[in-house]
């Protein structure tokens, strides 16, 4: 496991040597095979339901299946066409699970049917209320009732995940250990989105701005002990330059056209 406190100045050093030419190399190792074996168990609609021995982790604020962050759902009996989806650990989702585990409902981000703006779906997903307290998404906590039911009508699972992305994809390149992320506070979501934010998506390495594809972005935490989480706190990089370093970092083919056709070029 890489603890990051003391292989920072490694990485600051090797990514100097480097400069801004990347040497990527694929390098997909187990855990991502693992990633792609649960994603195989989904349906193709992007849901698994009727899961034996279903447990969820709460890393980092979000919930997850098996290291893939899933939002979570009970199939509703009743006739009324909402259906709550959760993505973190509130009350209602762990009442629920222990309550009426066999209607448990998975579902993957990139789901079509998680996107909300079509609504020739049956059932009309929608983000439960305490799940974006807890997360405090948006600032939803402080939010005046009106702001809130706009955070509500325009939270979108996707551009959620894209923004939490890096936690995903620490997790699975075990450059960050679920026993870390798991001590992190409920709303580091908001703080993690508002430290990237406030470094406007752009790596502070390669200076490459990915706001077109902010699943490239990672703030990484500098020191774990201090248990601080101001935007100086952390150090913004795209997944590229951590991949520099880090050669388990897994990065989609994509993805690395995306860096290599917007990374601004070096001057010699
Ligand atoms: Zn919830
Ligand atoms: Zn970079």
């Amino acid at each position: 496991m890489v603890k990051i406190n003391s292989n920072f100045s490694k990485l600051n050093a090797s990514l100097k040597q480097v400069g801004a030419e990347l040497n990527f190399r694929y390098h997909f190792n187990n855990n991502r095979s693992d990633i792609a074996l649960t994603r195989s168990k989904f349906n193709s609609d992007g849901t698994l339901s009727k899961i034996k021995n279903l447990k969820i982790d709460y890393l980092a604020g979000l919930s997850f299946y098996q290291n893939n962050f899933v939002a979570i759902y009970f199939q509703n009996l009743k006739a009324d066409k909402i259906n709550t989806f959760h993505f973190s650990e509130c009350n209602d989702l762990l009442i629920n699970l222990e309550k009426n585990e066999s209607n448990t409902t998975l579902i993957l981000p990139d789901s079509e049917k998680a996107d909300l703006k079509k609504k020739d779906t049956n059932k009309i997903l929608s983000p439960c209320h305490l799940c974006l307290e807890n997360t405090n998404w948006n600032n939803f906590e402080k939010a005046e009732d009106w702001s809130k039911r706009i955070i509500i009508e325009q939270f979108n699972i996707l551009e959620f995940h894209k923004q939490m992305f890096s936690v995903e994809r620490e997790l699975v390149s075990n450059f960050i250990s679920s026993d870390f992320l798991k001590m992190l506070p409920k709303n580091f979501p908001r703080i993690l989105e508002t430290a990237k934010s406030y470094k406007k998506w752009t790596c502070q390495k390669c200076k490459i701005n990915v706001s077109g594809m902010k699943q490239l972005y990672h703030a990484v935490i500098l020191d774990r002990t201090l248990k601080r989480y101001l935007p100086n706190d952390f150090l913004g990089l795209c997944t590229g330059c951590l991949k520099v370093k880090y050669h388990d970092m897994y990065i989609t083919p994509e993805e690395l056209d995306f860096i290599n056709e917007f990374r601004p070029k070096s001057k010699k």
